[in-house]
């Protein structure tokens, strides 16, 4: 395990020049623990450490409103991320621009000011890995690989397999057996090659880590391509951004499974001030808040012995999508919310699934067991103090919870058939619970 040097400056304006054709504004790829600095490749860990590796940019040309006269997807982004200037023309899914909803109900309920829901339920394949998928795709087509591959704890499948047909080239991912029904179909159904793997994300992963090794021309999205991979998640934090008129929120609570997510949302709050694109009216950094479940939460563990290494876990919880005991980015996203004032918990499942039926009878958004986690432990910061209810907060929802269906079934109540008639529907009617 490695611990943090420094993530907190941006990396803009550094010396070489951009392959403005291949891979927009970037650069290179510099190591996170020591700085070394690398040719943009299909590489991931620093020759010298062994440390992360992350995409460096010369300073984009960029305003509000070239943003604005882009296209309704990620790539009005296409300049802050290492994609080919022309790639708003290519075949992709298109991902990103999700609403961003006014969640007046919940926030009432939970005695919040101003509470914001990102709806990543919007993107292609109903999560935000189309996001990442699609930048992660963009570099591999650059760099020359055949096939798009992923160790997936389920929505990351969905999203390769989708991205892939999309684009006419081979996918192939590699899954935990017991995921949910509901994941490994459609994955089937977009057209890859699905390995079920007898073991958790984590014994998943290494075997994902040595076929990396070993199919030269496979890129694995979140393995070897894992630096243009992760920098996807940055959209997400320019668009609220943008969705708030160019503004930055006080607090944010996202969900942690490798971390890569809630680190580039963080990384992208920092790019929109330097870049001069949010009007910031106050010094402080965004509150960055993480979420874990009970049954997997390493990176709660490590933050509150106060430790900078993470230990891994076995993970045992409903929340499979979060259920990665070993990870990558654990490091980074102590530094993100030890550095903006946040903090990381986690909730169990019981509190999970009351809280994907909350945000459902509040908001009329039915997030999957991610959101579940994240929303549980929103209640849980905001209880302990941590949380300003008075601060405008802003909650993901990554997921659709048709994908997990059955970690509801048991807190809501289906009656059985009437015949239809109205003496039987009224007595239906009178006894039926209203599952709220
Ligand atoms: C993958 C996933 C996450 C976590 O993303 P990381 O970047 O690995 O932390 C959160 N929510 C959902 C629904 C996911 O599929
Ligand atoms: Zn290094």
């Amino acid at each position: 395990m490695t611990s943090v040097v420094n993530t907190s400056s941006l990396d803009f304006d550094q010396p070489g020049s951009p392959d403005r054709a291949r891979f927009g504004n970037a650069t290179a790829l510099t190591c996170r623990e020591c700085g070394a600095r690398f040719e943009l490749g299909g590489q991931h860990a620093c020759t010298e450490c062994f440390g992360p590796l992350e995409v460096s940019y010369h300073v984009p040309q960029v305003s509000r409103a070239s943003i604005a006269a882009g296209p309704r997807n990620i790539w009005r982004y296409a300049s802050m991320l290492p994609v080919p200037a022309d790639i708003a023309t290519r075949r992709t899914t298109e991902p990103g621009c999700t609403p961003l909803v006014l969640a007046d109900n919940l926030a009432r309920e939970l005695g919040m000011r101003r509470l914001w829901v990102k709806d990543e339920r919007a993107n292609p394949t109903h999560s935000f890995k189309d996001r990442v998928v699609a930048v992660a795709l963009a570099a591999a087509i650059e760099l020359g690989y055949k096939v798009l591959a992923c160790p997936s704890t389920g929505n990351l499948a969905n999203a390769v397999a989708a991205a892939a047909a999309r684009a006419g080239i081979e996918a192939v991912v590699l899954v935990p057996a017991n995921l949910e029904p509901e994941k490994i179909l459609a994955s089937a159904a977009y057209g890859c090659k699905l390995i079920k793997v007898d073991g958790g994300y984590d014994e998943v992963n290494r075997l994902a880590c040595e076929l990396a090794e070993e199919r030269d021309d496979w890129a694995f999205v979140n393995v070897n391509v894992r630096p243009y991979y992760a920098e996807g998640s940055k959209t997400i934090g320019f668009e609220i951004a943008e969705d708030l008129g160019w503004r930055l929120p006080r607090q944010i609570v996202v969900p942690v499974a490798s971390g890569a997510q809630l680190v580039k949302i963080d990384k992208a709050f920092r790019e929109v001030r330097k870049l001069g694109l949010v009007d910031v009216d106050v010094p402080e950094p965004v509150r960055v808040f993480g979420a874990q479940a009970s049954g997997c939460a390493p990176v709660v563990a490590a933050y509150a012995a106060g430790q900078d290494v993470v230990q891994p876990v076995k993970p045992d919880t409903i929340a499979k999508s979060l259920a990665i005991g070993n990870p990558a980015d654990g490091p980074f996203v102590l530094d993100v919310v030890r550095r903006t004032g946040g903090s990381v918990a986690a909730a169990p499942d019981d509190e999970i699934v009351d809280a994907i039926r909350l945000l459902a009878a509040t908001e009329g958004i039915f997030g999957e067991t991610a959101v579940g986690v994240t929303l549980a432990v929103l209640r849980r910061l905001l209880a302990a103090g941590e949380l300003d209810p008075e601060a405008e907060t802003v909650l993901i929802n990554s997921g659709d919870g048709l994908k997990t269906l059955n970690a509801v079934s048991g807190a809501v109540v289906v009656p059985e058939p009437i015949k239809p008639s109205l003496r039987e529907f009224a007595a239906l009617y009178a006894s039926s619970p209203d599952n709220r």
